[in-house]
């Protein structure tokens, strides 16, 4: 079984490297509340650090879109939750970067759709991490967002056979 926080982490670590490495003066607040005994899950390591690191370059892309429109009193954050629900673990990042309006809510999960400029997005990410969750471990991915506002994507991964 994988520890999922761990991967939770390490991804947040390096999307948030990335994101200084090319937005040197800014800064982020980074939050993390994790279930310290959290169940075991079984899941391919390698797949879900990949939607992890998916979903928490979204945020971070969504944080500095905001951050140059510099709204007053306007500071970026980024959090992310771990919490055993019933026989799952959740598992949410939610930024507070301008959201997603509802006509792009709808094509989010389409291969090759993407809002962002040519090169800065291939519009895969969501594609592949929803089937990653749902047809690799069946499991669920969900989002609610607040335009202007914020963002956050929920994933849902059933307990192996002995925690359930
Ligand atoms: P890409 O990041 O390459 O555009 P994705 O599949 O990861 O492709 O995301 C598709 C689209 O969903 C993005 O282009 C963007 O419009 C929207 N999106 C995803 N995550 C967020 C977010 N956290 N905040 C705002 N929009 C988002
Ligand atoms: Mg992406």
């Amino acid at each position: 079984a994988t520890d999922i926080n761990t991967l939770l982490e390490e991804s947040l670590r390096l999307a948030y490297h990335g994101w200084r490495a090319k937005n040197k003066d800014s800064n982020a607040t980074l939050l993390t509340e994790l279930d310290s005994d959290l169940a075991p899950v079984l899941v391919l390591p390698q797949d879900l650090s990949r939607v992890f690191l998916n979903l928490l370059t979204n945020a971070f892309y969504a944080v500095a879109e905001k951050s140059r429109q510099a709204p007053p009193g306007y500071s970026p954050q980024i959090c992310v939750q771990t919490r055993r629900v019933g026989n799952t673990v959740r598992v949410r990042v939610r930024d507070n970067g301008n959201g997603i309006p509802a006509a792009v809510r709808e094509k989010i999960y389409q291969p090759f759709f993407t809002t962002k400029p040519t090169g800065e997005g291939t519009g895969l990410g969501l594609s592949l991490s929803y089937d990653i969750i749902t047809k690799g471990h069946g499991g669920t991915l969900s989002v609610e967002s607040e335009e202007g506002e914020y963002t956050e994507f929920t994933i849902s991964l059933p307990l192996g056979p002995a925690q359930a």
